[in-house]
């Protein structure tokens, strides 16, 4: 059963709507008024637990909306914490329904309910297509999907060779390769290839692997048996379909869920590897001569989520950015995400923008009010 209560939200925010005016044909003024949907529903992963419920709430919240938030199977706990925390702070029952689940049933029944007016939804683009069938069966709610990525690393000659070595690996291996913007494909010109993998391997070698309360570790153990079963089938994959593996590929022995850092070199575009969301520790590069052909296998991909590019030369930084279908492009960084920028991805890594400006437009319906001056109307 979905509880909610439609609008509790309205009442309190009566005034957070700007009013914008255009110039029309003469007689008549025009304005547009940006109004909440209503009921949005969220149906979030475990990965980030706690800022993918923040990011869907808030900007739901700030533009007057309610929210049906299912957590998932493996972390409902930190949903329900911040429940308890949202009770607290006073909000009036019925702005925020926590209802954890399963997919298949509760999350289902989010996408799909008919008193739902939108939802957002974070998590593998197998079930993000069974969101927007779901709301195209129901009543045509409005849906925004983030659905992870393969996403690609351009390092060039001309770059800062250790900086790029630090942040791709950071990427690669932050939360143990469980984020949708993990640098899971690195494309390194042919040049600096053989020192930037020496480094990577030297660099992987030295992460500390250990209980991640123990705050001289960085590195912990994947979230549940499957994803760990998941990440060491394809790294089979990756040793026999031909990868060098330089470093780790397997699990620590008698420590549960733990997958050593990882690093492939030699990796081709064809392996498995290279083309699925491996959502693990797992680092794969590639070897690249020209820009052109660089863009090219970078945008060969069915997702894009975000893209990085490391060279000192301001114009490649530019033209590069400007041709990968990406929806986030980081110039000499990595996982650099701002709260007032916008994210979210090209092709198949979703639909829609969360954060900033761009998510207000998301959880808004926009209405245009045109008046005709009469005589009448302007003598009033
Ligand atoms: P998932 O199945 O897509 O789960 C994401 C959320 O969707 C969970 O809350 C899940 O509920 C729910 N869900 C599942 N089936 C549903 C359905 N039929 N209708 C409505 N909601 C449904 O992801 P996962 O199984 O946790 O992970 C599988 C793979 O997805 C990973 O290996 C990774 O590649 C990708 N992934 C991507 C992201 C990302 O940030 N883009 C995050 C997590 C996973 P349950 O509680 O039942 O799972
Ligand atoms: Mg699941």
């Amino acid at each position: 059963m979905i509880l909610y209560q439609r609008g509790a939200l309205v009442c309190l925010f009566t005034v957070s709507f700007l009013l914008f005016f255009f110039p029309t044909d003469e007689n008549f003024v025009c304005f547009t008024k940006h109004e909440p949907i209503g009921v949005c529903g969220a149906i979030i992963p475990w990965n980030l637990p706690l800022l993918m419920f923040i990011w869907k709430i808030a900007p739901a919240l700030a533009c007057g909306n309610t929210v049906v938030i299912k957590p998932a199977e493996q972390t409902p706990l930190t949903a329900l914490h911040v429940g308890a925390l949202i009770k607290e702070a006073g909000f009036p029952p019925g702005v925020v329904n926590i209802v954890p689940g399963f997919g298949p049933t509760a999350g289902a029944a989010v996408a799909s309910h008919m008193t739902v007016d939108k939802v957002a939804f974070t998590g593998s683009t197998e079930v993000g297509q069974l969101i927007k069938e779901a709301a195209g069966r129901s009543n045509l709610k409005r849906v925004t999907l983030e659905l992870g990525g393969k996403n690609p690393c351009i390092v060039f000659a001309d770059s800062d060779l250790q900086l790029a070595v630090e942040e791709i690996q950071k990427g690669a291996f932050f939360n143990q390769g469980q984020a949708c913007t993990a640098a899971s494909r690195v494309y390194v010109q042919e040049q600096v290839y053989d020192e930037f993998v020496r480094l990577s391997v030297e660099r992987a070698k030295n992460i500390v692997v250990g209980d991640p309360m123990d705050p001289r570790t960085s590195h912990g153990p994947q979230i549940d048996q499957r994803q760990f079963e998941k990440i060491l089938e394809l790294v089979s994959s990756g040793k026999e379909e031909g990868a060098k593996l330089e470093v780790g590929g397997c699990a620590l022995k008698d420590r549960g869920l733990f997958i050593q850092p990882t690093v492939f070199s030699d990796v081709k575009d064809h392996m498995r590897i290279a083309k699925e969301e491996i959502f693990g520790p797992v680092q794969c590069i590639m070897k690249f001569k020209t820009q052109e052909e660089a863009i090219d296998r970078a945008n060969s991909s069915e997702y894009g989520l975000t893209a990085a590019v490391f060279t000192r030369n301001v114009d490649r930084a530019l033209s590069v950015s400007a041709a990968l279908q990406s929806g986030t492009v980081w110039v000499n960084c990595y996982n650099a995400l701002h709260a007032q920028a916008p994210f979210g991805g090209y092709k198949m890594s979703g639909n829609g923008r969360e954060l900033g400006e761009y998510a207000l437009a998301e959880y808004t319906e926009v209405k245009a009010i045109t008046i005709k001056l009469t005589e009448q109307l302007r003598l009033i």
